[in-house]
């Protein structure tokens, strides 16, 4: 029997987890899918997901009992999410899948963690453990696949993908995120390949959260070279199946030691093309800010030299914008062959990222002290001023600025 040690995994022994196993029958609740999975790959763990015998109704009545918050996230097929401390625990009943059509399924209550096996996507994401650590493989392979670093749906890959083609993306994800060296399940494989046009159907939202989980990967450059091969790459991501491109970040991450930025990765997988990316960030209904940084980084056409001196970097930077320096200089520092032109490149990007812009030190108030009207005269001399800030590399101070103010006025 496989257990895990909960001297050894903390998430085992949180408050908040003892308070669920206390609030529901303990028989009645084990954890299931990424916690476990990532325990027994000595990954660690984020999101703590448990199964639960009882329906809805029944753990809502428990949980009022204990007095624990919760939001019915998913509710319609059996998930709530229980809040404690800001920490969310997605509790979900044992269901079997009576109906699917592609998208969402219809549901139905069991008590048989077997049956809720078999509904589950991969077999390394059904596997069970109680409180105490025992683990529980209902499907009889997860262990097994895990073990191997095999990635394969439960049961037929064929049927399991039609009844979700979000399971698609989800294939891809952990093989990004687990599977270095895992050898690629034929039929699963088959199964993305074959219904890769069923990818349009799915929210964008559902679509969008698994791209971004896929790109956070610490190395997804194999997972999407083998979406690239399978022409999964091309139907989920028409404007950015550019995987050399990643490939190159991903070299420069590892040299530069810069943390995973999914938004950055997808931007190496595009061309800086401001429709494309427009059309890209709405059709997976990406938030404002990431809408924002995108199409910034689309449509900028300030100039930037990594050969420039620090002042000319600094006034460059403020003319583009930060965010947008950093991300054009990181993946022209990608692009580049030339190491030594590289890192000057990557230089500019640190430096875009470190460097906060000093506040231009005068105002609206202080023009109007010197007699300048408010409307569009005031919005030019204030635009000038500015102008004359920045080309003193942000040296110019308030005295030297109303000094050029009056010559401006007079
Ligand atoms: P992570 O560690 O990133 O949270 P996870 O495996 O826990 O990974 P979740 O999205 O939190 O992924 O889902 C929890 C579990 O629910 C999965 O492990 C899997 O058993 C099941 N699951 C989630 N999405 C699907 C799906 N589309 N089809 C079938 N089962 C799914
Ligand atoms: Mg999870």
């Amino acid at each position: 029997m496989t257990t895990l040690d909960s001297k050894e995994h903390p998430w085992m022994r949180e408050k908040a987890v003892k308070r669920l196993f206390n609030a529901l029958p303990e028989e009645a609740l084990r954890f299931v899918g990424g916690c476990v999975r990532n325990a027994l790959l000595g990954a660690p763990v984020g999101d703590i997901d448990l199964a639960t015998q009882l329906e809805p109704d029944d753990v809502i009545r428990h949980l009022d009992k204990a007095k624990i918050r919760y939001v019915p996230t998913g509710i319609e097929h059996g998930t709530l999410t229980a809040v404690i401390n800001k920490k969310p625990y997605e509790i979900t009943s044992l269901r079997k899948d009576v109906e699917t059509d592609g998208r969402r399924a219809v549901v139905s209550f069991t008590h048989d963690w077997a049956k809720d096996a078999q509904r589950r996507d991969l077999t390394i994401n059904a596997l069970y453990a109680t409180p105490d650590g025992q683990v529980y493989d209902p499907t009889g392979q997860g262990l097994n696949d895990l073990d191997v670093l095999k990635f394969r749906f439960v049961g037929e890959a064929d049927m399991r993908v039609k009844e979700d083609y979000l399971r698609i993306i989800r294939f891809f994800r952990f093989l990004a995120w687990y599977g270095s060296g895992a050898k690629v399940d034929a039929a699963a494989l088959k199964a993305c390949r074959e219904n890769r046009r069923g990818l349009k159907q799915l929210s964008a939202e559902r679509v969008w959260s698994e791209i971004k989980k896929l790109l956070s990967a610490p190395d997804p450059s194999r997972a999407v070279r083998i979406m690239l091969t399978n022409e999964v790459l091309e139907t989920l991501l028409p404007e950015a199946s550019n995987s050399e491109g990643l490939d190159r970040l991903i070299a420069i991450e590892k040299r530069e030691e810069l943390e995973p930025d999914p938004l950055l990765r997808l931007m190496a997988m595009s061309a800086r093309e401001p429709v494309q990316i427009a059309l890209l960030c709405k059709r997976l209904k990406m938030s404002n800010k990431e809408t924002k940084r995108m199409r910034a980084w689309a449509e900028s056409s300030a100039p930037l030299d990594p050969n420039a001196d620090e002042r000319a970097k600094k006034i460059a930077i403020y003319g583009a914008g930060g965010q947008v320096a950093a991300d054009r200089a990181i993946l022209r520092g990608a692009g580049e062959e030339d190491v030594i032109i590289s890192a000057r490149w990557i230089s500019l990007a640190t430096l875009a990222q470190d460097w906060t812009p000093p506040k231009f030190p005068l105002s609206g108030k202080d023009l109007r002290a010197q007699g300048v009207e408010e409307g569009p005269k005031m919005g030019k001399v204030l635009d000038a001023l500015k102008a004359l800030w920045v080309k003193s590399g942000f040296n110019a101070d308030r005295e030297k600025l109303l000094m050029a103010l009056k010559l401006i006025n007079r």
